[in-house]
C-alpha cells in the first residue's frame, strides 16, 4: 500500500489523544514528503546526523524528534531545532542537553527512557534512577531542558502479554513520577508490531515506520 494509505489507516486506529511519530530512519525525502502532503508532522529518527540533513532539507514546520541512542557529543548537531528527545538515559546525557539548550535559548523536551524490555541491549534508566536524577542538585539547576514523560520499548517477541506486562509496569511508574513531577503527559509507547497493546495501556506517543513506510533497507 501506498504511504498515505498507510498512513491514514494507522491514524483511523489512534485515539485523538496520541500522537503518532511517523518513524522515518532510513527513508528518503521523498517518502517523508508523502507522509507531510497527507498531513502529517511528527517524524522520527534515530541518527542525529542523518536527522540534521533531513531537518535542513525539508520543509520547516516538521516537528523531529530524537527516539534513538544519543551520543554526548552529537547533541550539538540537533539543539536548535529538535522537538522531543525521547531517549534521555542519563544524568550527563541531560546536562548536555541542558548546556546546548541554552546557548539556542530555548528549552528542549525530553523523555526518560525506562528499560522494561529484556534485553540487555535495550538503553534505559530504571524508576530508581530516575528518582535519584530527579533529585539531585544538578537537575534543580537546569532551565533549558522540560521532562514532560517517559518512553519505553517492550522485548520483541511474540508473546502478547509478555509486551503487555511490560507496558503496564511503565504506566504504573509513570504514575508514580506523576506524583513527583505533576506536568508530565507523555508516555511514549508502541511500535508497528505492539502499538495495540500499548494503547491499551495507556499510551500517549506511538512510534510506527515499517507500518507505515514498509520494511527498512540498511544498505
Ligand atoms: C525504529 C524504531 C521505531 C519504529 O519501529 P517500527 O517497528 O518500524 O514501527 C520505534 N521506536 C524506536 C526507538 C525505533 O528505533
Amino acid at each position: 500500500m501506498p504511504v498515505k494509505d498507510n498512513l491514514l489507516d494507522i491514524k483511523a486506529k489512534l485515539p485523538n489523544h496520541v500522537t503518532l511519530v511517523a518513524v522515518t530512519k532510513t527513508k528518503s525525502e521523498e517518502e517523508i514528503m508523502e507522509a507531510y502532503n497527507t498531513g502529517q508532522r511528527v517524524f522520527g529518527e534515530n541518527k542525529i546526523q542523518e536527522m540534521a540533513g533531513k531537518w535542513e532539507a525539508l520543509p520547516k514546520d516538521i516537528q523531529w524528534h530524537m527516539i534513538g541512542h544519543v551520543q554526548r557529543n552529537k547533541v550539538k548537531y540537533m539543539a536548535s531545532f529538535v522537538n522531543l528527545i525521547h531517549s534521555v538515559d542519563s544524568l550527563k546525557l541531560l546536562k548536555e542537553i541542558d548546556k546546548h539548550a541554552k546557548k539556542h535559548n530555548r528549552v528542549i523536551n525530553c523523555l526518560f527512557q525506562i528499560h522494561i524490555a529484556e534485553e540487555s541491549t535495550k538503553f534505559g534508566l530504571s524508576e530508581d534512577d530516575v528518582l535519584e536524577l530527579i533529585k539531585s542538585e544538578e537537575f534543580a539547576q537546569m532551565e533549558n531542558v522540560g521532562i514532560v514523560g517517559l518512553m519505553g520499548m517492550a522485548t520483541y517477541t511474540d508473546d502478547r502479554n509478555k509486551i503487555q506486562r511490560e507496558f503496564h509496569g511503565l504506566k504504573e511508574v509513570f504514575e508514580r513520577l506523576k506524583t513527583k513531577l505533576p506536568h508530565i503527559d507523555t508516555l511514549s509507547i508502541g511500535m508497528s508490531s505492539d502499538f495495540p497493546i500499548a494503547l491499551e495501556e495507556g499510551s500517549t506517543m506511538v512510534r510506527i515506520g515499517s507500518s507505515i513506510f514498509g520494511a527498512r533497507n540498511y544498505n
